[in-house]
């Protein structure tokens, strides 16, 4: 089967449900296209979910608004539970995959996220670690807590409303280990004082852990995870770490569940698939490099390719929702509230930039690695296997690495990997580029390929 409509939405978090309503208040005939069952992707993930406790969420009610705007807008057609696997251009036309067929468009906006990322240690493959994104979607998502004791660990905002949210829905002990110094946001000042909104956010989270009894420690990080006899977690290493995270001193603490996060990685698979021209940032990651528009560079002006929310850059939900009006409005050809919606983002953009320096994860988090340490969860390679790829048979890019030790080629399509990979190879710029690029998206059945028809 195949789909037409003027403008192609995929993503359905704030940035994309923002270009679909944009998009579609300009007159376009739009499909909102997301692998998810409900609207609202990561960080809006309860929308539509009965009973929703709204206290684990401080703009619940700009989620609902959102949601149901699009939701009531006739010219937006939404396909739920909807993957793109694959996409390429034919005759001047992007055509997108999915199980059920083909959309064909010729104004796509991307808006496709970001995954977590997390860093190896000992035991980060052991049932009962893992990433704060996923102890967060479990309680969102489907109500459920992770865990009874739980370690949540890591750098970054996130992890504030991570332990509060845990510890204040039935968790019985939370304890958060921030591995930056409490006073890192000093030489920020400047950028968190034009952003009250997000200081009283951190204050809030600061109460809540404060009234849970959530102990926190900063410059610390958990650097090893240990199972019992039957193979679960029951306790891990936390370490006093400097601020290039080598290790200084180490005690057990004992937990069934620990949630680690190190930021996101933006989500560039379709991007990439589309030969969008992308970037490598000071902290590694590569995201898809856009103009004023949103709009991103493409290899033919025939057909237009926009990019908005952290696909772009990891920069939150406020930039997401900005980058998404003004790529919803440059799909639709229409220049309205461009400069409220140019100074909104300017001012997001350049919170975004002050997170990367405020929360940088150097690379001392190699010294934790022993050679036993799972390096590739999917396809279970250990750094000696990863070391021996290198020294013995010369892999020195990520490419090479994955034809040697199949790292990187797992079910995750190296998602949680290929990230670490690069940074233990200390990859070049173009490596990180080509390593993001995979002519299947997402994991497809023999079925899903043989479809008829297929374009
Ligand atoms: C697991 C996780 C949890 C998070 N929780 C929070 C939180 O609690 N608080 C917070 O401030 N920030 C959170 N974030 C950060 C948050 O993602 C962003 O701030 C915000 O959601 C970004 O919006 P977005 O529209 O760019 O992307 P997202 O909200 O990530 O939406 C992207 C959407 O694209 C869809 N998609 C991707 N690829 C495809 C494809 N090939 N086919 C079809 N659909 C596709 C995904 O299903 C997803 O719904 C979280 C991030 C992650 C990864």
């Amino acid at each position: 089967m195949e789909r037409r409509h003027q403008v192609v939405v995929v993503g359905a978090g704030p940035a994309g449900l923002n270009a679909a309503k944009y998009a579609a208040n300009a007159g376009c005939d739009v499909a909102l296209i997301d692998s998810g069952k409900r609207l609202g992707g990561q960080y809006w993930r309860h929308t539509g979910v009965q009973d929703f406790d709204q206290s684990l969420h401080d703009d619940f009610d700009s989620a609902s608004l959102l949601v149901d705007a699009v939701r009531a807008n006739p010219r937006i057609t939404i396909c739920s539970d909807t993957s793109i696997w694959s996409a390429s251009i034919l005759d001047e036309q992007i055509i997108l995959r999915t199980k059920n067929g083909a959309f064909i468009t010729q104004r796509l906006v991307l808006a496709t996220g970001a995954y977590d990322r997390t860093i190896p240690f000992p035991g980060w493959d052991i049932p009962g670690v893992m990433t704060a994104g996923a102890a967060q979607s479990l309680l969102k998502g489907s109500g459920v807590i992770a865990g009874k004791k739980i370690v949540v660990a890591g750098t970054g905002p996130f992890l504030l409303p991570v332990a509060a949210a845990l510890s204040t829905h039935g968790a019985e002990s939370v304890e958060l280990y921030e591995a930056t110094p409490w006073n890192a946001w000093l030489s920020q000042l400047h950028i968190l004082l034009q952003n009250p909104s997000k200081i009283f956010g951190a204050l809030g989270y600061f109460k809540t852990l404060r009234n849970n009894k959530v102990k926190m420690q900063y410059h610390s990080a958990v650097v090893a995870a240990h199972a019992d006899d039957s193979g679960l977690l029951k306790s891990v290493t936390v370490a006093k770490i400097d601020s290039n995270y080598k290790v200084l001193s180490e005690r057990e603490v004992p937990c069934d569940v620990v949630a680690i996060s190190y930021g996101f990685t933006p989500d560039i698979a379709l991007a990439a698939s589309l030969s969008l021209k992308a970037k490598v940032a000071s902290d590694g990651s590569t995201f898809i490099e856009v103009d004023a528009e949103q709009r991103a560079t493409t290899l033919d002006a025939k057909y237009q390719i926009f990019a908005a929310g952290e696909l772009t850059g990891v920069g939150g939900s406020d930039l997401a929702l900005v980058e998404g009006a003004i790529a919803g409005l440059a799909a639709a050809g229409s220049s309205q509230n461009k400069k409220t919606l140019l100074k909104l983002r300017r001012r997001s953009a350049r919170f975004a930039q002050a997170l990367l320096k405020v929360y940088p994860v150097p690379n001392g988090w190699k010294g934790w690695l022993k050679n036993d340490t799972t390096i590739c969860r999917c396809e279970e390679v250990d750094y000696q296997e990863f070391l021996e790829a290198g020294q013995v048979l010369g892999a020195s890019d990520a490419r090479t690495m994955k034809l040697m030790t199949r790292c990187g080629m797992g079910m995750c399509q190296g998602r949680i990997c290929s990230r670490n990979i690069f940074d233990l190879l200390q990859s070049s710029e173009e490596d990180r580029i080509r390593g993001s690029q995979r002519p299947i998206i997402t994991p497809i059945t023999l079925g899903e390929l043989a479809q008829e028809g297929l374009l």
